[in-house]
């Protein structure tokens, strides 16, 4: 049986696959803007004149299969009609300004690294499990996703560290000592349910960390 993948559908449609190089280390994929027009993200106007040709090179995306994915892009340059600026297309929003991974690669590795307590040892110990591999650098300046926690059970949180545990209030933003967060956790695990906050049986200390820290 023969399976042909159809990879165009993996990017914004106006990608065109020009080639793809299947190494032992990675697929790399060499893509080209066909697009014709980009709105100006000074003034919001579509510009169809193109200015020139823009390259981004070694954008890490996310992997297929086993092996790490690396994009060589050419995108176009527009100059728009009414601010007469001149500005890079990014096609559905697929790349982030000066960074070497695509959106939707940071967007998974900051769910990542809000699953694992904010470490960044930890996240690229995993991003590499997962092949992406990258460097601590790049690791280091991945936002975290916002913690999902209400604003009625962040106050009660609050509270009940400052009430039980004021050392915990004084220590460095987002650093209760290890132990000392461990076992605020576990009793904010016994006392949740019954003083009607039940999401909280599953907080983490780095949630903990996150709610103590924007109490200040
Ligand atoms: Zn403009």
């Amino acid at each position: 049986m023969k399976i042909r993948a159809n990879f165009h559908s993996l990017f914004p449609n106006v990608f065109h696959i020009k080639k793809i190089k299947d190494s032992e280390q990675n697929l790399l994929f060499h893509l080209e803007s066909t697009s014709t027009d980009a709105i100006c993200p000074y003034c919001g106007t579509a510009s169809n004149t193109i200015h020139g040709k823009r390259y981004r090179k070694n954008i890490s995306d996310l992997p297929f299969l086993d092996k790490p994915v690396i994009l060589n892009i050419t995108l176009n340059e527009y100059t728009c009609p009414k601010c007469s600026k001149n500005y890079i297309e990014n096609p559905d929003s697929f790349l982030l300004e000066r960074k070497s991974i695509s959106a939707r690669c940071e967007k998974y590795l900051s769910e990542l690294k809000y699953s694992l307590n904010g470490s960044i040892c930890d996240t690229l110990k995993f991003a590499n499990y997962a092949h992406i591999p990258l460097n601590r650098g790049v690791i280091r300046y991945i936002p975290i996703k916002d913690i999902d926690i209400t604003d009625s059970d962040k106050l009660w949180i609050q509270d009940f560290v400052r009430n039980k545990y004021p050392d915990a209030q004084t220590a460095p933003k987002g650093k209760i000592p290890s132990p000392l967060a461990e076992k605020i956790v576990r009793e904010i695990h016994l006392n949740c349910e019954k003083s009607l906050h039940p999401n909280l049986v599953t907080l983490s200390v780095y949630e903990l960390n996150c709610v103590i820290s924007q109490d200040k």
